[in-house]
């Protein structure tokens, strides 16, 4: 027996190297890294290739170990070099995504340390630096001092928690769910459609309220709707408003809706995924009135806050609510039970065990301060109005509602031809060039081409670079054509 002990022993402390071994991979994740990083500047934002990374399959689970050199080979020829580049300056497709150095290293601590960050008692300055964390962000959106939240793994999650947090307060249960009410407009982030989905309110009225002229939810139509939802004896339930819309960065009349909210009894619930960080812009504080009075906001760390994906945020202006969603006992857990100064994370979501998501936030924050992160916001909102303007220069151009945020849309109508497809021509030519990535979307059945600037690496040089690109592929197919 205790040969067989030590047998084992001596392979599984395979599992905890020494540290001449640590040091070498840590050289050599560094030097990978740091090519990554310095190669950024040339390499492109989009990349297809036949392979398309196939090749990753040689590297399947075996027995034997592998050495790591081989490991960052593969990773650089087959993830990174294929696909979207989220870390490069030149991807405004989509929503981009961030990527910021500190919270590499944050998660690097955490991934470390191991702190236990669901259970108070198990981590206590990990639960208060996360909890800081989510009260600074209740702070930053007005909030009082009983709204709390929860770090989630992204946008998605936040709304899908927010949903559940609103069927509980209100009590629903399966027998009302076919009565209840859930507005929302055409706009919204399909993300609303799978939260309900996921919350087992498939079975739920949705009731999409017109856009105005801009895009924007009708409040109007909203009352009117709610009106004759009660009078049908239904129960009109969740409103879900947009700040900053995917497609055009659209913000929903927030005032407007959080007055019906509040005379109708409604959830309000604001989807602030992407524009939710905007409020560290002073100059846009305006934009945000009524927010204050939203049962719910979604933020999204990951996008505005330039934060590598796997952080998004829920604020629930209530706490009470949140612990009535989620909170649960178990025998086992008893010793945590009254040993708490602070809410544990496991007390107000789905997760038990989770990641230490505190620390790849708060060191970033903590070591650029938040001044550079205020002026990028600023910075790309502008680097949006310019491009709106010059886009509007070139000849033949047309452009979508003026951003109220950093996505725009536009497109070019042709003298002769279908615009629809000499667009998604265009998009095809500036995505196989891959220096820049855009994405595109459909709205009213027009094709439009979209630039949503969020990446923290997007500066002038990559908007001048992209009207480069623009005009080139139009003054050669005008050329073609004669
Ligand atoms: C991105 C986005 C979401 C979804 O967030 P994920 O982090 O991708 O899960 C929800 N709503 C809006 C408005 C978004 O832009």
């Amino acid at each position: 027996m205790i040969n067989k002990i030590k047998e084992l022993e001596k392979l599984s402390r395979l599992l905890d190297p020494k540290e001449s071994i640590r040091e070498q991979w840590n050289a050599e994740v560094l030097e990978y890294s740091n090519t990554f990083i310095n190669n950024l500047d040339t390499s492109k934002a989009f990349i297809q290739s036949k392979e398309n990374g196939k090749a990753i399959y040689n590297l399947d689970i075996e027995e034997q170990a592998v050495e790591l050199t081989s490991l960052l080979d593969s990773t650089t020829k087959n993830i990174d070099g294929v696909g979207i580049n989220p870390a490069s300056g030149g991807h405004m497709g989509y929503i981009p995504g961030g990527g910021l150095y500190p919270s590499a290293l944050g998660d690097y601590m955490a991934a470390i340390s191991n702190r236990y960050a669901g259970v108070f008692y198990a981590a206590p300055g990990a639960v208060r630096l996360e909890n800081m964390i989510i009260k600074w962000m209740c702070r930053l959106m007005g909030y009082p001092t009983t709204a709390f939240g929860n770090l989630t793994s992204g946008g998605s999650i936040a709304n899908l928690m927010a949903l559940v947090t609103a069927r509980e307060a209100y009590n629903l249960k399966a027998r009302d769910f076919e009565k209840s009410v859930i507005y929302l407009t055409k706009q919204a982030h399909h993300s609303i459609l799978k939260a309900i989905r996921i919350s087992g309110l498939s079975e739920a009225q949705l009731r999409y309220i017109p856009l105005d002229n801009n895009l924007k939810l009708s409040a109007e139509h909203l009352e009117t709707a709610i009106i004759e939802d009660k009078e049908k004896g239904l129960i009109p339930f969740y409103i879900n408003a947009s700040f900053g819309t995917t497609n055009t960065g659209t913000i929903d009349p927030l005032e407007a809706i959080a007055e019906i909210a509040k005379k109708h009894k409604l959830w309000f619930h604001v989807d602030g995924a992407y524009g939710g960080f905007f409020k560290l812009v002073k100059k846009l504080d305006s934009k945000f009135k009524g927010i204050t009075e939203a049962d719910s906001i979604t933020l999204d760390p990951h996008k505005t806050l330039f934060l590598p994906y796997g952080t998004g945020a829920v604020l629930i202006k209530d706490k009470e609510n949140l612990l009535k969603a989620y909170h649960c006992l178990a025998d086992y857990m008893q010793d945590t039970v009254g040993k708490e100064d602070e809410i544990s994370p496991a007390d107000i979501s789905a997760e038990q065990t989770k990641h230490f998501r505190g620390m790849r936030m708060w060191l970033p924050l903590k070591l650029f301060g938040l001044k550079p992160f205020r002026a990028a916001l600023e910075e790309k909102l502008n680097l949006t109005t310019y491009f709106y303007d010059e886009i509007q220069k070139l000849p033949g151009f047309e452009v979508g509602p003026e951003p109220e945020l950093s996505v725009a849309i536009f497109r070019y109508v042709p003298k002769d031809g279908d615009a629809n497809v000499f667009n998604r021509e265009l998009i095809e030519a500036i995505q196989t060039d891959g220096r820049i990535f855009l994405s595109s979307t459909n709205i009213n059945n027009v094709f439009w081409i979209r630039i949503a600037i969020v990446q923290f690496r997007t500066h002038l040089e990559q908007i001048d670079l992209l009207l480069d690109i623009i005009k080139k592929y139009i003054d050669d197919t005008s050329t073609e054509l004669n």
